[in-house]
């Protein structure tokens, strides 16, 4: 789908992607951010944790909404976020910091997280049903190192440019080009609630609206409505709203900067002293799925 970048701008249906992605593992990472690389102090999930989510959040009335409790529980996990230390500071402006990291980030901290069990041993569930390598029958669930864990890593926030086949109108605008940057979790979670959740048309829309930073290449925000809106064109007057190819493109374009750049997989060696081979097999997984859903992207 994406088209190879060129002077003139991505043609009609298709975008240009700018993403300088560097392979590497957890191990050889560390704990940081995908995107920016800024180092992370994240708190250890044991019991005092727990508890501390449970009063504040489950407890909490300011945290009732969905997207609100998942946020405070997010910013109570991180400790410190590159130079700044966070803990022991105003959860509201502890809130702020963490709601500037993008949307594939913090569903890397939840799952890398919740997964690191027991100094990086961890229980990792799969669909590989026979071994690549001695086609043994392999359980569901394995004990695998999280720190082989292969991440994809960006210096430089990933960007999407989509050109639309048929411009819509919005707010007056006639929309040519959209420009699309992973979403920042204060847009793509914390006003998240229960009914876009349960939707995947909905938190498809949501997210999608989340990651726009430019309408013809202005700095510029819209909203789920902007993007459902039934405005008239004036270039094609009997046209109202996205067509369905756009719609389509757009959800691309939006999974190259977000979701679908979230490409991980751990190594696990076939056991040998459960039967198996020794051989190395790649397990992929995938965040979208775990936490969310298809993405519809
Ligand atoms: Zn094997």
């Amino acid at each position: 789908m994406a088209a190879e970048p060129e002077a003139a701008g991505p043609a009609p249906g298709s975008f240009d992607l700018v993403s300088d992605p560097v392979e590497t593992t957890l191990g050889a990472h560390g704990w940081a951010t995908l995107i920016g690389c800024q180092a992370l102090d994240l708190e250890p999930l044991d019991l005092a944790f727990r508890a501390k989510v449970g009063m504040q959040v489950e407890r909490n009335p300011a945290t009732r909404a969905l997207g609100a409790r998942m946020m405070r529980a997010i910013t109570l996990a991180i400790a410190g976020l590159g130079e700044e230390r966070l803990d022991g500071r105003p959860i509201a402006e502890r809130q702020v910091a963490v709601g500037a990291l993008r949307l594939q980030d913090v569903m890397y901290i939840a799952y890398t997280r919740l997964a690191d069990e027991d100094a990086g041993r961890y229980t990792l569930y799969h669909d590989v049903e026979v071994c690549p390598h001695c086609e043994k029958k392999l359980a569901p669930e394995i004990e695998a190192d999280l720190y082989t864990m292969r991440i994809r890593v960006h210096q430089a926030t990933p960007r999407a440019v989509y050109r639309l086949r048929r411009p819509w109108r919005v707010r007056g605008l006639d929309v040519e080009t959209v420009t699309l940057e992973p979403p920042r979790v204060s847009r793509a979670i914390e006003p998240m609630d229960e009914a876009t959740w349960a939707s995947g048309v909905m938190r498809q829309v949501f997210w999608v609206a989340a990651s726009i930073v430019e309408i013809n290449g202005k700095p510029r925000a819209l909203s789920t409505d902007d993007l459902m809106t039934r405005e008239t064109p004036t270039k094609t007057p009997r046209k109202a709203g996205i067509s369905r190819a756009d719609w389509e493109g757009l959800g691309a374009a939006f999974g190259a900067v977000s979701l679908g750049d979230v490409a991980m997989s751990v190594d696990w060696v076939h056991d040998v002293e459960d039967g198996g081979c020794g051989e190395s097999i790649p397990v992929q997984v995938d965040l979208g799925t775990s936490f969310f859903g298809r993405s519809g992207a």
